[in-house]
C-alpha cells in the first residue's frame, strides 16, 4: 500500500512537471513569449500582438519582458521551462556575443521537446533554436541607404555630400545585416566621392551603438559634429532605428542644424515608432522603415501552431539565417519604407495607426 501510495504521488508529481497547469490549462499549452525590453515601442506591440493572437487561438501565453537586462532574460527563459511552457517565443536581447547563459537554458528546453521560435532577432550559435521569423533584414538597409541616395540626388550625379554612419547594437545579428544592406547601396558612392564620412568612422566595430540606445547616438553625434564638422555641413545620416535618430536628431538640433537656414540633413529610421512619425510629419526625420508587427505575430503563432501539431511551419528562406550551429528555417516578411510622401497612406490607411495618434 505504501508503495503503491507512492508510486502514485511520483506519478502525480510527473504529471505535474509534464502537464504543470500552466501548460496546459484548458487543454491548450502555454506559450512563453520572453521580449527584451518595454522602452522602444515595437516590441511592445510585439508582445501584445502575439498574446492576442494566441489567445485567440486558444493558448494560454506568458509574456515577459526583461527590461534589456541579460540575467533577467536567461531567468526568464528558464522559468518558462520550469513552469512547463512548450513554446518559447523569444526576441533575444543579446543574440550574439554573451548568450552562452540563454544557450544553456535552451538546451535543457530542447532535451524536454519543447520548440524553440528566434522572433525578430536570431539566437546564434545555439542548435536548438527551431525556426526564425523576422523581416527581410537586409533589404531594411537597402531601404535606408536609398532613401538617402533618392533624397540626395545621388542617381542623378549629385554630389559630393557629407554622410555619418550609424549602426546597431553589435550584439544584435540583425544589425549587421542592417548595416550590410545599407553598405551595399553606399558603398560605390564613398569609393566614387560622391559620399564622403568625413569621420572615417565605417564597420559595425566603428559605428555600432550598444543596446540601441539612443543617448548614447546623441553623444556619438555629439562629437563627431565638434571634431569633424566645424566650418562643415553633415547632409546625411545613416541611422538603424528610430530611437536613435531622435538621439541622432536632438543632438543637430543644439548644434544649429534645423534653424537659421542651417537644413537638417537626411537621417533615416526604422520601426515608425510614433515620435518618429510625426517627426517624419514635421519634416525632421527623412525616412523610417514600416514593420507591421501583426503580420510577424500571425507569421509566428502560424508556427506555434505548427509546430505543437506536429506539422511544418510555412517557411520562404532556408538560406540566408546561418547562426553558427546550423542554417535555421526562416520566415522572411517585407519591410517597407516610410517618408513624408506615403505615411498616411501606409501607416493609417493601413490600420497601423489612427490619425489622432501621430498628431
Ligand atoms: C529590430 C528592429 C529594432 C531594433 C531595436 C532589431 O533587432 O529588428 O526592428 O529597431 O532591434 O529595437
Amino acid at each position: 500500500m505504501k508503495l503503491f501510495t507512492s508510486t502514485l504521488l511520483a506519478a502525480v508529481a510527473v504529471g505535474a512537471l509534464t502537464f504543470g497547469s500552466a501548460a496546459w490549462a484548458d487543454g491548450k499549452p502555454t506559450v512563453g513569449i520572453a521580449m527584451p525590453t518595454k522602452t522602444s515601442e515595437r516590441w511592445i506591440d510585439d508582445g501584445n500582438n502575439i498574446v492576442k493572437q494566441l489567445q485567440a487561438k486558444g493558448y494560454q501565453t506568458d509574456l515577459q519582458y526583461a527590461d534589456d537586462d541579460i540575467p533577467t532574460q536567461r531567468a526568464q527563459v528558464e522559468n518558462m521551462v520550469t513552469k512547463g511552457d512548450k513554446v518559447l517565443v523569444i526576441a533575444a536581447i543579446d543574440g550574439t556575443t554573451l548568450t552562452e547563459a540563454l544557450h544553456e537554458a535552451l538546451h535543457e528546453a530542447a532535451a524536454k521537446g519543447v520548440k524553440i521560435i528566434s522572433y525578430d532577432r536570431l539566437i546564434r550559435n545555439s542548435p536548438d533554436v527551431d525556426y526564425y521569423a523576422t523581416f527581410d533584414n537586409f533589404k531594411v538597409g537597402v531601404l535606408q541607404a536609398q532613401s538617402i541616395e533618392s533624397a540626395l540626388g545621388l542617381k542623378d550625379g549629385k554630389g559630393p555630400f557629407n554622410i555619418e554612419l550609424f549602426g546597431g547594437s553589435p550584439d544584435d545579428n540583425n544589425a549587421f545585416f542592417f548595416y550590410n544592406g545599407a553598405m551595399s547601396e553606399l558603398q560605390p558612392y564613398i569609393d566614387s566621392g560622391k559620399l564622403v564620412v568625413q569621420s572615417k568612422q565605417m564597420g559595425m566595430d566603428k559605428v555600432g551603438t550598444l543596446r540601441w540606445d539612443g543617448s548614447v547616438a546623441q553623444s556619438r553625434m555629439d562629437n563627431l559634429l565638434s571634431a569633424f564638422y566645424t566650418g562643415k555641413h553633415v547632409d546625411a545620416v545613416l541611422s538603424p532605428y528610430d530611437g536613435l535618430s531622435r538621439g541622432i536628431l536632438s543632438s543637430l538640433k543644439s548644434a544649429g542644424y534645423g534653424s537659421g537656414g542651417v537644413k537638417l540633413p537626411i537621417v533615416t529610421g526604422q520601426d515608425c515608432e510614433v515620435a518618429s512619425v510625426k517627426s517624419i510629419i514635421a519634416s525632421e526625420q527623412y525616412s523610417s522603415i514600416y514593420k507591421d508587427t501583426r503580420d510577424l505575430a500571425k507569421v509566428t503563432v502560424g508556427m506555434v501552431d505548427a509546430v505543437l501539431s506536429g506539422s511544418k511551419p510555412e517557411i520562404n528562406d532556408t538560406k540566408t539565417y546561418d547562426n553558427g550551429k546550423k542554417v535555421v528555417p526562416s520566415y522572411l516578411l517585407t519591410p517597407v519604407l516610410v517618408s513624408a510622401d506615403n505615411w498616411q497612406k501606409i501607416l493609417v490607411d493601413g490600420g497601423y495607426y489612427k490619425l489622432d495618434q501621430l498628431k
